[in-house]
């Protein structure tokens, strides 16, 4: 497979100077070709899991997983060879040497060649043999103890589990001050733990009190919200919606899964996306397919020069959930899109909608609920069980807090944050399959992406002042555009935290996402 690929760096005519590989040293273009051979397999990996999410006939899952269990190991293989470490070694002596004869993308390049091997090759075989078995026991026992609601029985497996975490960290960083840090930094790379600790800490003192007077207020009416909407109608109005924001259907397509997500195939060229449809609820498809496209004009907004590299997908979890929740939250959301676009919504349910003024759909699909787990939350509420979450992996993985205490902490935070307090635990701490999966440190980045969204959309206002006007008007090809000028097309050439200083002129500040929860719940609610 590698032999026939030549280093030939893809060059585009608007490709910025700094986004081009030049490739200057032998051992640069060696990591070059050795990478691009992992990018094509990643794509391939991604194109079967799309397969399995959304046309594979059931009864094939089991050999499909074995298929993909090959795969994996094919790309493990790679990732960890000692050639791939040695080529890498020659590249960082090559750029030090001669630091003026590369580009950002060669160094962005070397950078996430390392931390690729360094990922594939830090954790022991044996521990990732115990981590596989314990996870897959820790699945199973979890789904038992959360039917029968006794976390009891899911207690012991989850503290074998929180042990084999720590270890994880251990071996990832044996450096690291707070044992949750390696965790998260694989995640959101390069963003120091203690400014997102600092910005969600912040969060939620703004949010809880804000939400506190939500509840207090006037109720918004939302009956009319209220209906059987078929399913076919609602997948032609999604496709609309998909249309007027700007989602290139010649590079992707919509598609219909158990849960839904975006998938690029390695390329601009083939970003699809994915949804679902509850026939009683009007706004959950189409909010989750502009979900959706948000992750995708990222991908689809890539510079072609990146096309099938490992630099050649969004930078960071957090950035990339700042780019659908975008679309899904500060565009799909605003009153400004909606007064260009509601009649679409009335046409498509006139029974519904004809008599109901757009002021009044766009307060019902921003009203504020009562729920007990982030999936159904609004936006205001969603960053609070994000945050609990948050708060209780780090304090666990940290030893400040033990496994049998957990169902305690877990309510009073329920309670004291969100003003509800779960029925039981397994529609409390048991609620997720993520800790019986062995999965912590990527919860944080969900809000981080709220945060950095709000971040973003300041500094676009500021460069186009007149945002709300055009969006009443129908346009949304300049937001995409801004987008893909400051972000999208740079790929993973920067870290998270490089990238939103050299967009937004700081660090991750939480102060633009609070100040936009402030202003749209005043005005939902009526708050004095
Ligand atoms: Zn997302």
């Amino acid at each position: 497979m590698a032999t026939a690929t030549k280093a030939k760096p893809a060059k585009a005519a608007n490709t910025a100077p700094e986004i081009a590989f030049t490739l200057k040293t032998a051992a640069l273009r060696n990591l070059f070709e050795m990478t691009r051979e992992i990018a094509d397999l990643w794509a391939i990996q991604g194109l079967l899991g799309w397969d399995q999410q959304t046309q594979m006939p059931p009864g094939a899952n089991e050999v499909r997983s074995e298929q993909m269990a090959t795969l994996e190991a094919i790309v493990h293989a790679k990732r960890s060879a000692p050639a791939l470490g040695k080529a890498i070694a020659k590249a960082e002596a090559a750029l030090e040497a001669h630091p003026e004869r590369a580009t950002v993308a060669d160094r962005a390049l070397v950078r996430e060649a390392r931390r690729m091997y360094d990922q594939a090759t830090k954790l022991p075989e044996q521990f990732v043999r115990d981590f596989t078995v314990a996870t897959a026991t820790g699945y199973d026992i979890w789904h038992k103890a959360r039917e029968a609601n006794d976390f009891a029985a899911f207690a012991p497996i989850l503290e074998r589990i929180v042990e084999l975490v720590r270890q994880r960290s251990r071996y990832l960083d044996p450096q690291a001050s707070d044992p949750y840090a390696p965790l998260f930094d694989e995640y959101e790379p390069g963003m120091p733990l203690e400014i997102a600790e600092k910005a969600l800490e912040q969060l939620r003192k703004a949010t809880v009190p804000l939400l506190r007077r939500v509840r207090a207020a006037k109720q918004v009416e939302a009956g009319f919200m209220e209906g059987t909407f078929p399913h076919d109608d609602q997948i032609k109005l999604s496709r609309r919606f998909l249309e007027i924001i700007g989602y290139s259907f010649e590079h992707g397509r919509l598609d219909l899964t158990a849960h839904p997500f975006e998938q690029s195939i390695g390329s601009p060229d083939d970003v699809r996306v994915t949804t679902r449809v509850h026939e009683d609820d009007v706004v959950s498809c189409l909010m989750s397919v502009m979900h959706e496209c948000g992750h995708a004009h990222y991908e689809q907004g890539i510079d072609p020069a990146l096309k099938r590299t490992i630099l050649g997908g969004g930078t960071s979890s957090g950035i990339h959930e700042s780019q659908s929740r975008t679309w899904e939250n500060i565009i799909g959301r605003s009153e400004a899109f909606w007064q260009a676009h509601y009649g679409e919504m009335q046409r498509a349910f006139p029974r519904n909608f004809s008599k109901v003024p757009v002021e009044d759909f766009v307060r019902a699909i921003n009203r504020v609920g009562e729920s007990l787990i982030r999936v159904e939350a609004d936006e205001l509420t969603y960053n609070l069980h994000i945050i609990i979450r948050f708060e209780i992996e780090r304090d666990l993985i940290g030893g400040k807090i033990q496994v049998r205490d957990l169902p305690e902490i877990w309510k009073a935070k329920y309670r004291d944050y969100l003003g509800v307090t779960p029925p039981n635990d397994a529609l409390g701490v048991m609620q997720d399959v993520h800790w019986s999966s062995g999965l912590f440190g990527y919860f944080p980045t969900y809000s981080l992406g709220n945060c950095y969204a709000a971040q973003f959309a300041a500094a676009m206002r500021k460069a186009h002042p007149d945002t709300d006007a055009r969006l009443a008007k129908g346009e949304t090809g300049f937001i995409r555009e801004w987008q893909r000028e400051h972000i999208h097309r740079w790929g993973t050439i920067f870290q998270a935290d490089e990238l939103c200083r050299r967009v937004t002129g700081e660090s991750l500040n939480p102060k633009y996402l609070i100040a936009y929860l402030e202003e749209k719940f005043t005005r939902v609610y009526g708050l004095k």
